[in-house]
């Protein structure tokens, strides 16, 4: 696999979807394979553009607006998915550039993405991020905080319409993603934002609705 090219491994990432899905009698019509091109040139990025991806993924704001943009310009129809940690000072500029927001996780972000977006006329597709493994180093809206940051958003116009994670490293992350589906559940909302290189197949299985799937496609970051 590590001698293949970008757009061999994005069909090897969606049969391998396919078949996990299947596998769990899941249509895989219902899972977005978001493409993560952070670090990546946009010389990197465009062979999968050619090939007709069009959903991508940055962690960064100031890194995506140096490279989208003129990507925008020349290929219709991208989707931009922002992963990454978001300050409500950069939520204008997200919401300028961003389809969706993987990670809000309080309050005051979200009222800052949701006066952005109300100035804007746009409507981004919003995650609320939970620290799943409650890790202190980690960003994420507790689990304990849930139910009351996603009445927020809804009461400021910001509906959440998923949950997103990152399980801790080097354990069995299928427990963590099995409690994200659990909670979606409970809090009555459909997206689960799980999976990324190592394991968006185990993901798929527990219900994942987006894989975010940066490695697998394009090698190692320097
Ligand atoms: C970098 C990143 C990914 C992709 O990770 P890979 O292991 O390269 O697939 C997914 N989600 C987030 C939030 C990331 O920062």
């Amino acid at each position: 696999m590590s001698g293949a090219s970008p757009v061999e491994r994005l069909d090897d990432a969606r049969a391998a979807i396919a078949k996990a899905a299947s596998a769990s009698g899941r249509d895989a019509g219902e899972i977005t394979l978001i493409a993560i091109s952070k670090t990546q040139a946009a010389e990197a990025i465009v062979p999968l553009l050619d090939a007709g991806h069009r959903v991508f993924g940055e962690n960064k704001v100031q890194e995506a607006e140096a490279k989208w943009p003129a990507l925008c310009e020349t290929y219709s129809g991208v989707e931009l998915h922002l992963v990454g940690q978001l300050q409500s000072n950069k939520a204008e500029a997200a919401v300028a550039l961003f389809d969706a927001i993987h990670s809000v996780d309080r309050l005051s972000l979200a009222q800052a993405i949701a006066a952005a977006a109300a100035r804007q006329g746009r409507k981004p597709l919003c995650f609320v991020q939970v620290n799943i493994g409650s890790e202190p180093q980690k960003g994420g809206c507790a689990v304990e905080g849930l139910a009351q940051l996603i009445a927020q958003c809804g009461d400021i116009g910001l509906p959440v319409a998923g949950l997103m994670c990152l399980p801790p490293a080097g354990v069995e992350p299928a427990p963590y993603f099995a409690l994200l589906a659990e909670l979606a559940r409970r809090h009555g909302v459909t997206d689960l934002s799980m999976g990324m290189s190592a394991d968006f197949k185990t993901a798929v299985t527990i219900g994942a609705t987006h894989v975010r799937v940066g490695t697998a496609l394009f090698g190692e970051r320097a």
